[in-house]
């Protein structure tokens, strides 16, 4: 499936069942070598068009399928995917960076399950219906599929965000054209192979690649898509909104995050302390949920930091496709070099780093000599109002700083634009409900990190987002809603 030694894997588009060259390519990189391995189309206007037109062409008979069938076919293509569980998560490693052990245990698990997850939940859904005695009337709603979605999705879990998109939205019966990011599009194109093995109609699921301002701005404008799923920046969510606004276009947003740890002095520090170094540099910190802001009360300050430090010193930085390494590669140069440059702010700024970046030599194998790696790097003595404490990094840095009272750190917590997810650490059940209610924060873990039931919502608050995904409200994002009344 991959290409042989040297030769370089060339990916095209996939509309209407076909695979489809494109007339020009984008280089893409190893992460963790820095050589171009592959070439991904530069889609335009015209792919996307295509695209659209294919899907159109497929809604009116995928919409009409009753939900078991749609479903029978979302848990064969879950199927497939685990079948090539292992093909998929080297491609993925090596496409993105992450390491092989993290891909095969996280992203890969979790496309397929999204699958499974939404062939089941789409067939317990209930409408509602109201009855009106005296004028002798029932009313009950009626979901429909709303038509073409648009799907976008980012470099990070590039598998995993992309299927938590096209799961739902196929569920409910839309077709769809999805832009998966031209930094890390080969598992999306490995996936389009298993579509029609599933038994995923030709044009149901449509795929173009390329460029943010080309490939996506083109189904952004789309007049026939009326729908679109986006998960990125908020600078590029902005754009999007703009954009589709002439169009009235509904739109999901999941962006970006400044996530805080509030650690008091009753938290069990042996769960805490690992927990907050998983939820600080898994995936080389590139996750929207990861912390970057780490709050600890004043009397376990000390004894939590020198432990903290000296665990993240023991994470292994190097080759993503050794399943000993826990810190890969970051996704390109220019992300390396955003993420360093925070860390140089913070010093000039008058911070320390305890370790990590400047401070630890970072020994790399032969190989891995023009990679892209950063090791995990611990800020301390950095102001509220720090770039490295307002500003989304996206990397393997983490800043931790004290706190005295419950009041204080609630309103430092919540004292930046973003409101994505946070952690808290007590064994203080009134705190921790106290404290969970008054965070500006859509999602909020207690004495744990990243534990989902993808049942309930998932999304943002102010800078973070606009919407929520999950069983129901996927459900709803991805249909329309009427309500008919019915007079006797
Ligand atoms: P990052 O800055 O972390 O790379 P982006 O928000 O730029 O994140 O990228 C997320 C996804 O959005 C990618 O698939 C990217 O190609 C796409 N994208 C970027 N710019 C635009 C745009 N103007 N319109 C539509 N999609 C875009």
């Amino acid at each position: 499936m991959m290409a042989q030694s040297k030769a370089l894997l060339v990916l095209e588009n996939f509309i209407g069942g076909k695979f489809i060259p494109c007339s020009s390519y984008i280089d893409s990189y190893n992460p963790s070598t820095g050589d171009v391995y592959c070439k991904v189309p530069d889609s335009g206007k015209e792919e996307v068009e295509a695209a659209v037109k294919a899907a159109k062409d497929a809604f009116p008979i995928w919409s009409s399928k009753c939900p078991l069938e749609r479903s029978q076919i979302l848990n064969k293509l879950a199927d497939l995917i685990e079948r090539d569980l292992e093909a998929f998560a080297q491609a993925e490693s090596k496409d993105q960076g992450k390491t092989i052990t993290f891909a095969r245990t996280v992203d890969i698990p979790r496309a397929a399950y999204n699958f499974r997850f939404f062939a089941s939940s789409i067939l317990h859904h209930v409408t509602e219906c109201t009855e009106m005695a005296t004028m002798g009337c029932v009313h009950y709603t009626s979901r429909v599929p709303v038509g073409v979605a648009g799907l976008i999705s980012p470099w990070n879990l590039p598998l995993y965000l992309l299927t938590w998109k096209i799961a739902p939205a196929i569920a409910c019966g839309n077709t769809v054209v999805a832009k998966p990011s031209e930094m890390t599009s080969v598992t999306a194109w490995m996936m389009c192979k298993l579509l029609e093995k599933a038994g995923v109609p030709h044009g149901v699921v449509n795929i173009v690649f390329g460029m943010g301002a080309k490939a996506g701005e083109a189904l952004v404008c789309h007049p026939d898509v009326p729908l679109i799923s986006f998960t990125g920046s908020t600078l590029t969510a902005q754009r999007i909104a703009e954009k589709s606004a002439p169009h009235c276009k509904r739109l999901s947003l999941e962006l970006g995050g400044k996530n805080p740890a509030i650690i008091f002095d009753d938290a069990d520090l042996s769960q805490c302390i690992p927990t907050t170094l998983r939820s600080s540099f898994a995936n080389q910190g590139e996750i929207c949920l990861c912390t970057s802001r780490i709050f600890v009360q004043r009397g376990i300050y000390s004894e939590f930091l020198k432990r903290f430090v000296a665990e993240a010193k023991k994470w292994k930085t190097g080759n993503p496709s050794d399943p000993t390494v826990d810190v890969g590669a970051l996704i390109s140069k220019e992300h390396l070099e955003k993420v360093r440059n925070y860390v140089k702010k913070a010093q000039a700024e008058g911070a320390r780093v305890l370790c990590g970046e400047g401070v630890d030599a970072l020994d790399l194998p032969p190989g891995n000599q023009k990679g892209y790696f950063m090791l995990p790097t611990v800020i301390t003595e950095v102001k509220d109002e720090s770039c490295c404490m307002q500003e989304e990094i996206f990397g393997p840095v983490t800043c931790v700083v004290a706190f005295d009272t419950e009041e204080e750190v609630i309103k430092r917590a919540n004292g930046v634009k973003y409101g994505l997810a946070a952690t808290v650490w007590s064994s203080n059940v009134g705190r921790v409900h106290r404290v969970a209610r008054r965070l500006q924060s859509g999602l909020v873990w207690t004495n744990c990190w990243l534990v989902r039931d993808l049942n309930l919502p998932f999304g943002g608050m102010k800078a973070s987002g606009i919407g929520r995904e999950g069983a129901k409200d996927s459900y709803e994002f991805f249909t329309e809603v009427k309500t008919i009344t019915i007079k006797h």
